[in-house]
């Protein structure tokens, strides 16, 4: 079989080839002087592409759930109070992570596809005693994009931590760590920071470093404790030799290439291009009649796409578009699993993936019974302003 696919799954993406290259590199010792700046280069990078001039980066062998833990693990104590702004699997997850590191954990749930009201958030807190709360950017279960910036406002009024899970959302979305006021935020590698699976990075906030401090019992976990890798990654900042575990080198050569896109970038023309590219999807799944997870616009992520199957075509449909060179992923929250599919479309996706994606779904309805005039999608991608002009989707 072909390895001569497109990957478009909400993660891993397809990545750059200067990316993959890096990975392929010798492995040098993690005391490497080339290897020491990489890393030290890596964390001043996560300050802007995270928008947190004042926060300490953490970059640790993982994945996203590791960040996650990481996260639960030096803020929570036995006994505290956690509310989770619950937007799907994801958002479920971290309250399982809360409750076994010891913390009463409050959901606000919503419907699929929805998010709790900012009335129904406002009178949780303003009713409970929290010491976190946590909020999904993107769940990447229900393609649900949070308005962080509101939430973590509401937090902060009632001087509660604010915990963003980014895992599918920074280097895509709009995010401002430092500016909305958010005290810890996580993502991994392997989404819109544009490297291989195998990084967990966290980012925390100055309120979070001293909500740590004040602990009264140690971090359970040795491996996640902010104690061990505090040190770690202060001494690579200032490039020099250090150790506590060792570092997966080449994965962060990788990352290093990669934050060095986004940066060249610019954070904001790196959102404008991911809105520009979830607008011309958006305008394909219309023109095919196909009905996105997300009840609104306005909550609906731009990093990928979650698709109802429409008419009797069933979870078959993810493997007819395989077989037409295309991997997307099935469905992933437990209510709905059987009944939807998502399309990834982050990071280095280019304008001719996205042709190659609608595309390919086309010819999947096609082959699955459906009704379908081929290439009315992929005109309805340019459909907005003149084909192939559309600001900022790379060609
Ligand atoms: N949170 C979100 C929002 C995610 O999308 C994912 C991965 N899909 C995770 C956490 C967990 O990350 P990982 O699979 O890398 O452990």
């Amino acid at each position: 079989m072909s390895e001569r696919n497109l990957l478009m799954i909400p993660g891993p993406i397809e990545f750059e080839p200067s990316v993959l290259r890096a990975l392929g590199e010798k492995t040098r010792s993690h005391l490497d002087p080339v290897f020491m700046k990489a890393y030290g280069r890596s964390l001043k990078r996560l300050r802007e592409v995270f928008m947190a001039p004042n926060a300490q980066p953490f970059v640790v062998a993982g994945s996203g759930t590791l960040a996650m833990e990481m996260a639960v693990a030096n803020l929570i104590q036995p006994g505290d109070q956690a509310l989770v702004v619950n937007s799907g699997y994801f958002s479920d997850r971290l309250g399982v992570m809360l409750e076994r590191h010891g913390a009463a954990v409050t959901h606000l749930r919503a419907d699929p596809g929805a998010l709790p009201s900012a009335d129904e958030v406002e009178a949780a807190l303003a009713g409970g005693k929290f010491k976190v709360m946590t909020i999904t950017h993107v769940d990447t279960s229900t393609a649900v994009l949070a308005p962080v910036k509101e939430l973590a406002a509401a937090a902060r009024k009632h001087d509660v931590l604010v915990v963003v899970d980014g895992v599918c959302s920074v280097g895509g979305e709009a995010f401002e760590m430092e500016a909305w006021g958010v005290d810890v935020a996580f993502t991994a590698s392997q989404k819109a920071l544009g490297a291989p699976p195998g990084l967990a990075v966290l980012l925390a906030g100055p309120r979070a470093l001293a909500a740590w401090k004040a602990r009264t019992r140690p971090v359970a976990s040795m491996y996640l404790d902010f104690a061990e890798w505090l040190p770690i990654h202060e001494a690579y900042e200032a490039q020099k030799p250090a150790y506590f575990a060792t570092p997966p080198v080449n994965l962060i050569m990788a990352l290093d290439v990669s934050l060095g896109h986004l940066v060249e970038e610019g954070m904001p023309a790196r959102v404008q291009r991911h809105v520009n590219v979830a607008t011309s999807m958006r305008a394909a799944w219309e023109a095919l009649g196909l009905v996105p997870l997300p009840k609104s616009a306005a909550v609906s992520a731009h990093t990928l796409s979650a698709l109802y199957y429409p008419g009797q075509v069933d979870a078959a449909f993810v493997k007819a578009v395989a077989a037409e060179g295309v991997v997307l992923a099935g469905g992933l929250h437990p209510q709905l699993k059987a009944k939807y599919f998502r399309v990834g479309h982050m990071g280095a996706v280019t304008k001719s993936d996205l042709v190659t994606t609608v595309s390919a779904i086309e010819r999947g309805l096609k082959a699955c019974g459906h009704p379908v005039e081929l290439g009315r999608g992929v005109a309805a991608l340019f459909s907005l302003s003149p084909a192939g002009e559309r600001v900022g989707v790379r060609g």
